[in-house]
């Protein structure tokens, strides 16, 4: 129970051949509302700190505190890095785990990035995540359907000798934010990915992605199930109702069980489809 590293809660559910979910979180009750529901459900999960909003520090002192006080096992990580030194930003924090991600450049430059990376975090004793096949925007169609952009197992291969990462998003038909129709990840070369690498696999874009798929790529290898964005618009939506109907002798803070009774279905439906068997 408590605070564990990303790999350490990848590794347990692949040998569980389960996922645990992680969430992008830009507010101190979005983060708790992913506590409770965890313990709740008696799930692991990670939380998912998108670089711009409250600052490194602050997310982790946060993080640290709900993982240490929960009941079941909790984690953080960097999501999508974009550098060296925002990577470096996080492990001063105290993150536990980071993710890299050059994805969107040349296979050699993002080798060599990634490596950068991982080296001085491993020296820190903490794990990475990195991206190969870039996962594009959910409104180009193309950065989901064209299956030239997806990773390929033997690029796969020669990413994790070379990189040394220890875990890994793989571009396998998903895309960030609101998809302009129905996505349909490829589950064959998924399962040939898995069959190449023992290294844990990582599903990003999971909003919009209809449950089923979602449900057979943790089958076939994805230990790791990224939401942002629906996670995003439900607790928009939670705070706007309770927002609109506050009680004026209620203090704001009074108000977060209000935005976790809101979102509390949506997240456990969540954690039980990519952990219950
Ligand atoms: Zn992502």
């Amino acid at each position: 129970m408590g605070l564990k590293s990303v790999n350490q809660l990848l590794r347990m559910a692949d040998e569980k051949k389960k996922a645990v979910v992680a969430l992008d979180c830009g507010m101190f009750e979005e983060m708790e509302c992913v506590v409770r529901a965890a313990e709740k459900v008696g799930c692991p999960a990670i939380l998912m700190y998108y670089p711009g909003g409250m600052s490194a520090t602050a997310f982790s002192a946060i993080a640290t505190d709900l993982a240490n006080r929960a009941t079941t096992d909790i984690s953080y990580i960097l999501d999508h890095g974009p550098s060296y030194e925002v990577a470096m930003d996080c492990i001063k924090a105290g993150f536990p785990s980071i993710m890299i991600d050059h994805s969107d450049l040349p296979f050699e430059e993002n080798v060599r990035l990634t490596k950068e990376v991982v080296r001085t975090a491993h020296l820190f004793g903490v794990d990475v995540e990195a991206e190969l096949g870039h996962v594009g925007e959910a409104c180009n169609e193309a950065d989901y359907k064209d299956s030239s952009l997806f990773a390929k197992p033997d690029e796969v291969v020669e990413f994790i000798k070379q990189t040394g990462v220890d875990s890994l998003a793989v571009h396998i038909g998903s895309a960030h934010g609101i998809y302009k129709s129905e996505p349909s990840l490829d589950l064959e070369l998924l399962k040939e990915i898995n069959r190449v690498t023992d290294v844990p696999l990582v599903l990003h874009g999971g909003s919009g992605i209809p449950r089923e798929q979602v449900r057979q790529a943790i089958k076939l290898g994805i230990n790791k199930t990224n939401f942002g964005t629906e996670y995003d618009g439900r607790f928009a939506e939670a705070m706007l109702e309770t927002l609109k109907t506050r009680d004026q002798n209620k203090f704001t803070y009074e108000l977060a069980p209000l935005y976790y009774e809101k979102v509390t279905d949506y997240l456990e439906g969540l954690m039980h489809m990519v952990w219950d068997d």
